[in-house]
Formats: C-alpha cells, structure tokens, sequence
C-alpha cells in the first residue's frame, strides 16, 4: 500500500526571476503583442506599451518616496491600473497589499495598521459604497499611511506625472537591489480567529506558481485569458496576471466585478482562448437567459477553483462553453496558491471527482490529524503542501506562522483529503470551520466576534447552511441578553451594514436558548450546523 506522499515532477526548472524580470522577459520577447485588454475602460496595452506604463509608475512610486520594502495597499475593483500597480510596485520592491473591494470601514483600518500600508491606491467608490469616505475615517487608526491616491482623480495624475523626476538609470539602480526571495505581496485571508491574517508571498512564490499553472494549461503567447475573477486574490493576480505575462499571453478584464453576462460578451469579442471562475460564476454564466447567443467558439481552456465543482456544471462547461482543457485547481492563499490541478487531458471523472494531482516542484502529503503520520493512499487526512509555493509567511505574526508552518516546512492546509492510488486527490471536508460563500471565505469566528458588540447579544456562534445560489449562507445561533427580545436578523443586518463586507452579513437569524457543547467546553459547530440546517428546513 502506497503512502499518501506525491512529488511533482518536472523537466522544467523553476524561475529564479523577480517579477520585473520576468516582464523584461515578455516585452523583449513579445513587444507587439496585447499584453492586457480593460474592455470597461476601452484601453489596450500591447507588451511594449505595458513595460512602458509600468516602468513610469515604478518611477512615479520612487519620486513619492516609496522604498524598498514599504508597504502599498491597492483597494480597488478589476482594471488595468491594478495590473499596473501589481508590476509597478514589484518593479521597486515595494510589498503590494491587497485589500477586498468588498472591505469596508473597520476591516481597512486593520489592515492598513496591521500591514503599515504607506501609500493606499483606491477607487473613489464602488457599488455604491463611498471608497473616499471609508479611507478618511480609517486614516485615523492608520499611523505608517502618508497619502492616499485614487484613480480618475487628480491624485493619480499627480502621482504619474512625478515619475519624470526619476530617471530610468535610477529606477535600474533600485531593480538591481531586488531578490526574488523578497517579499512582495501581501494577502488578507480570514483567520480561525480574531482578525485576518496578511499572507506574505515572495517574487519566487508567485512567479513560479503562475508559471506552472499557464504550462499545466498549455498557456503560450497565443492564448488570451478572460479574468472575471478578482485581482485582490491570487486567482486574478497569480493565476491570471502572472500566468499570462510569464508566457506572452494576453489578458482580458471584462468588467471591474463579476457581471456575467459582460464576461461572455468579452469572451465573444476578444475572442478569448481561456476563462477562469469559482464555480458560482460558472453557474451565472450558464443560466444567463440568452447564454446560446454569445460565440464561445474561440475557447480552448480555463479555470475552475475556489469551492468543489458540481459534475453537471463541469459537464456543461465543457459541452456547451467548449472548455474542453478546463482544469481545476486546488489550493490557498498562503500557497501562492496552486498546490494540484487537472491536466489538459484528464477524463470528465477525474476533472470532478477530484483537485487533479501535485504541481511540478512541490509536493503534497495527507497525514492523520492526530498523530501527523502520513496515512495510505485512499483514506482522509489533512493535506499538507511544502515547496517553493508556501509563503514566507504570515506579516508580523510568527506565532500563528508557526501554527500552520511545521519545522519542515509543510503549510497544514487544515482541508480533509484523499490522495486516490493514481496520485489525484480528493477535497472531502474541512477541519477549520470556514465557510465558503460564492467563492468568499468567511471564518465563523471574524463574524462572531463582531456580533459580539451588539447589545442584544449574548453570545452567537456562526455556521454555514447550504444554499442553491452561494453554495453556502451564513447563519447566526444567538443567545439573545434578553431573551424576551432577540435581535431580528434585518436589527444584525443594519448593524454589520456598510462595517463589515456584504458577504460576510448572516443572512439567516435565530435566536436559541444554548449551544451544543463538548465535554471540554467547546461549541459543537458540526452539531449546530446539522441543527441549523434541519432547523431552516435546508438539511
Ligand atoms: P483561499 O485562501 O481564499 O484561496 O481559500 C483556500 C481554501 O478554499 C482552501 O483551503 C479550500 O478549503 C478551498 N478550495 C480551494 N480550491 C478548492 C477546490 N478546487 N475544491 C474545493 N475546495 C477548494
């Protein structure tokens, strides 16, 4: 019986490149090409135009003072400038952070404390929400933050327009300091508990991830990738931007959030090769009422990631979009994040029963969560992945580093998995109670803890019921203070309103008199969610 251990193996060598050397790569290489296609926006960068663009932003951060090392927050939907800004600020040295475009007041202030963000680049608003307004409130709690610069706005301009003071012999200069094993983006994912945690990913990580997941899909300067994902998660950034500009392809922003009816519509007239979503997205596309009237016809491949993928929807993407290369990929933030995923052949069965199989370079390993021990292929454990892709680590936070990063060097994933005798694995649960809503991640506990400062609550636990439309919904159990007036779901709603991300708001309420608890004083959440969900009636 072989152990649940598997190595990817490769004939291709890592990268050593920074990501600003491996976009002098793609502009040497394929200057005429389109690097990047903003269809809201009506802009078009061909490689040659996108080096240029990022080399004067790189110079406009260096004449406002940014150094090597310092911290840049991007706040912003999909465009072309967070593309730019993404390249830019590596160009420098400067650490990218990402910040949801969903976040709202009280979680910007944390990360810009948390991370030391010196300069935010934001949209102005979005959805409705008054970006300008939530950035002024939050500046108080933010010491490191110098300026703020939002796009369509005289501050960016601004910002731009300062590059003529550095030359390009400087900007050379400041290149030549860089390893590609320095930090260079930082990621929020929701914690266990508490606040969220920033994963800390290097050049090494993201360049290498983004690679091998455009070599696993037969990514060449050809291919034009249609991006309704968000650029604030590696999906958009990693697996799309650098994916892409490591093979000369091309990329192709649809609108700034998912809309998608303008996702097929791109697709039709950019004529897009390749198409990436979480598997809601899938599902919006296909049931869009007049979906057989976009030409899909120009499709070859794409990804599917994020949450498990139903089979019919598998089936129909393949039949009826013509993503007959469509992989899944398998994995997390704080591994860059691609750990398996399909190949371009692999069988209908293998593309939905399972994640695919080990990357090249890294390796994955499932072990029982009590002893650590490695278990047979075929039974569940949890999965572990080491190798270049594991992040540095999270920012300023070695003790919960270390509780997710071995002595060896192996990121417990806390993902239930089954490694299958033919190396492809299986994603059958989750140890860590996080619930995944139409692609979001929540951690109960964040939610909670928020909850938690209502008057009318006790206490609250919060766990995930299904759902038709997200896959998942949060519920909140509430022990009310008085339990002759719990709060109404619509009383928590207007509370968490404009405070907390929309996704992360319980849609269901009830009000409960105890919880299910362990015998050493923990809340059975596994109970409570088989009650909740018999309970609203969704087992
Ligand atoms: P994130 O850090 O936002 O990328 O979320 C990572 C988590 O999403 C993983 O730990 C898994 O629980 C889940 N996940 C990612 N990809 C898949 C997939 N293909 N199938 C099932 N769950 C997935």
């Amino acid at each position: 019986m072989s152990k649940s251990y598997a190595c990817g193996p490769s004939q291709t060598p890592l990268l050593g490149d920074t990501v600003g050397e491996s976009l002098d790569r793609a502009v040497a290489a394929h200057p005429d090409r389109e690097a990047v296609v903003d269809v809201a926006a009506g802009l078009r960068w061909t490689y040659a135009e996108f080096g240029a663009e990022v080399d004067r932003a790189a110079r406009a951060l260096m004449a406002a003072g940014v150094a090597k090392g310092e911290r840049v927050g991007i706040w912003s939907p999909n465009r072309a400038e967070w593309t730019l800004v993404q390249y830019a600020t590596a160009r420098i040295g400067a650490v990218l952070v990402n910040i949801n475009p969903a976040y709202r007041a009280s979680e910007l202030e944390y990360v810009l404390g948390q991370a030391g963000i010196r300069m935010l680049i934001a949209a102005q608003e979005h959805k409705g929400s008054d970006y300008r307004r939530m950035a002024e409130q939050a500046r108080a709690a933010a010491p490191a933050l110098r300026e703020t610069v939002f796009f369509d706005d005289a501050s960016w301009d601004r910002l731009l327009a300062g590059a003529e003071r550095v030359s390009g012999a400087e900007l050379a200069e400041r290149s030549a300091l860089l390893s590609a094993d320095d930090p260079i983006n930082i990621q929020y994912t929701s914690g266990t508990t508490g606040f969220p945690k920033g994963a800390t990913l290097s050049h090494h990580n993201i360049v290498n991830n983004g690679f091998f997941v455009g070599e696993l899909l037969g990514y060449t300067e050809q291919d034009r990738i249609c991006l309704p994902v968000p650029f604030y998660h590696c999906f958009g950034m990693v697996m799309g931007n650098l994916a892409a500009t490591t093979h000369g392809a091309c990329t192709v922003i649809p609108s700034p959030a998912f809309d998608p009816a303008a996702a097929l519509a791109a697709v039709a007239a950019e004529r897009a090769t390749s198409l990436y979503g979480v598997p809601t997205m899938f599902v919006a596309e296909l049931g869009l009422p007049d979906f057989a009237s976009y030409d899909l016809s120009s499709l070859r491949t794409g990804i599917m990631a994020g949450s498990p993928c139903p089979v019919e929807i598998m089936k129909r993407v393949v039949a009826e979009m013509r993503m007959s290369q469509v992989a899944i990929c398998y994995g997390m933030t704080e591994t860059s994040p691609v750990s398996t995923q399909t190949r371009v052949d692999d069988d209908l069965e293998r593309r939905t029963a399972t994640v695919g199989r080990v990357m090249p370079h890294v390796e994955v390993k499932v072990v029982d969560p009590a002893t650590g021990t490695v278990v047979p292929r075929g039974e569940a454990g949890e999965l572990c992945t080491r190798g270049y892709s594991v992040m540095l680590g999270y920012w300023d936070e070695p003790e919960r580093t270390a509780e997710v990063i071995d002595a060896a060097r192996w990121m417990h994933t806390g993902d239930l998995a089954v490694m299958r005798e033919d190396g492809y694995v299986s994603i059958v649960g989750r140890i860590k109670d996080m619930v995944i809503r139409g692609g979001e991640n929540v951690y109960p506990r964040e939610v909670e803890e928020f909850l938690h400062t209502h008057p009318k609550v006790a206490d609250v636990q919060v766990v995930g019921v299904p759902d038709a439309t997200y896959g998942e919904e949060l519920l909140a159990c509430v022990l009310p203070a008085d339990p002759a007036d719990p709060p109404s779901r619509e009383e928590l709603a207007a509370f968490c309103e404009g405070r907390l991300a929309h996704y992360k708001i319980p849609r269901h309420v009830r009000a409960v008199e105890s919880f299910p608890m362990t015998v050493s004083g923990k809340v059975r959440k596994v109970e409570l969610r088989a009650w909740a969900a018999q309970e609203l009636g969704l087992a």
